[in-house]
């Protein structure tokens, strides 16, 4: 059993030097695609009121088993937010932005999600999503583009090998009836169902589509595209149209329905074949009822979250790296360490990355250092009168140079 002060929590990942710049590099395309769509970036509080959590779904599996409650020192129940919509409808709403002009546009990048989850492949109890928000856009349009911006976002980032699936399954008025028919369909299969979608069926039964286990009933279940009423056949009609327009290749799929209960008409998933046919790499879609239920105005929505951690483990097999690490200029090399250390600081604060060795190491082994951070020059302390010989380390020129003049001559040689 390993011990507790020297092991992080399970289900959970340190991000560790080595490994930041790649988060850094999708972090900031993803921020780029938001703005280019005209998202602006949103921050919420990692845990809320038990209460708004809760709201979003008891009949979820993530918020009836999967949440972190808590109560604080004050008593009161909070709960870490096990994903980003409901807690960015609240700051929102909060905010004051659902009450002015529409549409509101929002989205967050390296949002913590918590839910406590058996740990397997894939599957954290602490991860972190890439998500946007739209509110205040009825048609079919806001859903287009939420699906466009997130296949070009997986693209940019260089995921060539994403299918997007899409569905319908209805609204408010057009899904009790489907919700009989699958009700109807699943009665006489009850005995034959794992114990999930045995309770599953009184409660949610839209998720029985979605088990893996019993995935052949699902396949001749009743389908929801064919229960929808005339208006959100249209909206999916007119989904689809717009996706084509835009040459975003998608399959429908009858059988896709998302964790969550509050998506009305279309939801979306993205899968990449690499990270196992049953790990989405994220996905979303409307979500018309979820701010009145939290207590906002009628307002039309739809969103998509990604998980950071599947796309970096999709994009790792598809052999992308991370941001470029920053070069650094100059290294200075010497026995007189102070003085590797005034001169380090005045290269920095000119701008310049600078190292030296706070050690003391040989010559030798300080010049092996400069090569393994790729140093564009080495300045030497400790020349005959001062001098300080600088070595530009491409050019293998060398010249000897009055302390004070070191940065300009870096300046001009470009290193800057
Ligand atoms: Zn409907
Ligand atoms: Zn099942």
């Amino acid at each position: 059993m390993a011990e507790p002060v020297s092991t992080r929590p399970r289900g959970t990942e340190d991000v560790l030097p080595d490994e930041t710049p790649r988060w850094r590099r999708v972090e900031r395309i993803a921020r780029e695609s938001a703005a280019r769509a005209g998202f602006g970036e949103i921050r919420t509080p990692t845990f809320e009121h038990t209460e708004l959590i809760h709201r979003i779904g008891d009949s979820t599996d993530v918020v009836q088993k999967e949440t972190y409650d808590f109560s604080d020192r004050g008593g009161r129940s909070l709960t870490l937010r096990p994903e980003g919509t409901a807690p960015v409808v609240r700051a929102c709403m909060q905010g004051g932005l659902l009450g002015g002009a529409l549409p509101i546009k929002v989205f967050y990048v390296t949002l913590s999600a918590f839910r406590y989850e058996r740990p397997q492949a894939g599957r954290l109890r602490e991860h972190h999503q890439f998500g946007c928000e739209c509110f205040g856009v009825a048609g079919p349009v806001a859903d287009a583009e939420l699906i466009v911006l997130m296949a070009d976002f997986l693209a940019a980032a260089g995921i060539r090998s994403a299918v997007v699936r899409i569905n319908s399954i209805g609204c408010d008025r057009c899904r009790p009836r489907y919700r009989e028919a699958l009700l109807e369909y699943y009665r006489e299969r009850l005995p034959d169902l794992c114990a999930d979608c045995r309770r599953r069926w009184g409660q949610n039964p839209l998720r029985l589509l979605d088990c893996k286990v019993d995935r052949p009933a699902a396949l001749g279940a009743p389908r929801s595209v064919d229960h929808l009423c005339p208006e959100c056949a249209e909206h999916f009609a007119g989904l689809r149209t717009l996706l084509d327009r835009a040459h975003l290749s998608y399959e429908p799929d009858p059988l896709l329905v998302r964790g969550f209960d509050y998506y009305t008409r279309t939801v979306f998933e993205f899968a990449h074949a690499g990270i196992g046919a049953q790990a989405a790499l994220g996905g979303g879609g409307r979500y018309d009822s979820l701010v009145a239920s939290l207590g906002g105005p009628q307002l039309p929505a739809a969103g998509f979250g990604l998980g950071m951690e599947r796309l970096l483990a999709a994009l790792e097999l598809e052999g992308v790296g991370g941001e470029p690490r920053a070069g650094c200029d100059l290294f200075v090399a010497g026995e007189d360490a102070a003085g590797a250390f005034d001169l380090c600081v005045q290269a920095r604060r000119s701008g310049l990355v600078a190292e030296f060795d706070p050690l003391g190491r040989s010559l030798k082994a300080q010049f092996r250092h400069a090569d393994r951070l790729g140093a564009r020059h080495v300045a030497v302390l400790g020349g005959p009168s001062r001098a300080v010989s600088l070595r530009d380390m491409r050019t293998h020129q060398q010249r000897d140079l009055a302390p004070e003049d070191i940065l300009r001559a870096l300046a001009d040689a470009g290193g800057a």
